[in-house]
């Protein structure tokens, strides 16, 4: 058997978000789903940015503002080449930015298909660090991933945090969403549990 003592996940979403809204065809509130296109329009010289959102019943149009005439000087020039070439990265950096789309839309949906990527190293230490990466928030609890990760109920971490076995670090609640570097410690390895082992 083999014990490692430090766990690192990288949280990579599958998709973006989809956002609920009123359809003009459908002629009622449906959900629409990112197209990973940017629709871009310049009129002399001031220029509109769109992300394109399709319905998912009659593939009506929803465009989501990111610039509104605005002067094309104004816009960083890589910037705009990202918007001509649809750059994926720059389309999802649009898309998972939920206070905004929040503002614009009835409802925006954080059931996101996710991939942990799993590293295990091994530092000598006596507790297990769980460390978390995560480039886009999408509002995922960290008991919901622990869970996950740890193969036990959400109560049963209640337990192991109430027992001081489980610490968060920086200390807040486990009910909160993940965030870049939060980073878990299992006093002993969680040995004691029979929660962690390989
Ligand atoms: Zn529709």
């Amino acid at each position: 058997m083999c014990f490692y003592d430090l766990l690192t996940y990288e949280i990579i979403p599958q998709e973006t978000p989809n956002v609920i809204r009123n359809c003009s065809k459908c002629k009622r509130d449906t959900e629409f789903y990112c197209s990973e296109k940017f629709r871009v329009n310049a009129n002399q010289k001031m220029v509109d940015v769109w992300v394109v959102y399709n319905c998912i019943h009659c593939e009506g149009t929803w465009n989501y503002p990111i610039f509104s005439r605005v002067h094309v000087n104004k816009i960083n020039s890589n910037l705009y080449q990202k918007f001509m070439n649809n750059d994926r990265e720059t389309v999802w950096y649009y898309a998972f930015q939920f206070n905004h789309l929040r503002k614009l839309c009835n409802e925006v949906s954080t059931n996101i298909r996710y991939e942990l990527r799993e590293k295990r190293l091994e530092t000598n230490s006596n507790n297990l660090t769980i460390k978390f990466y995560c480039k886009y928030d999408f509002d995922l609890r960290i008991d919901k991933v622990l869970a996950e990760i740890l193969g036990v109920s959400r109560s049963t971490l209640k337990k192991l945090e109430l027992e001081g076995i489980l610490m968060l670090n920086p200390k807040i609640s486990m009910k909160k969403k993940i965030f870049d570097n939060l980073q878990i410690t299992l006093v002993g390895k969680g040995l004691d549990f029979n929660v962690f082992h390989y």
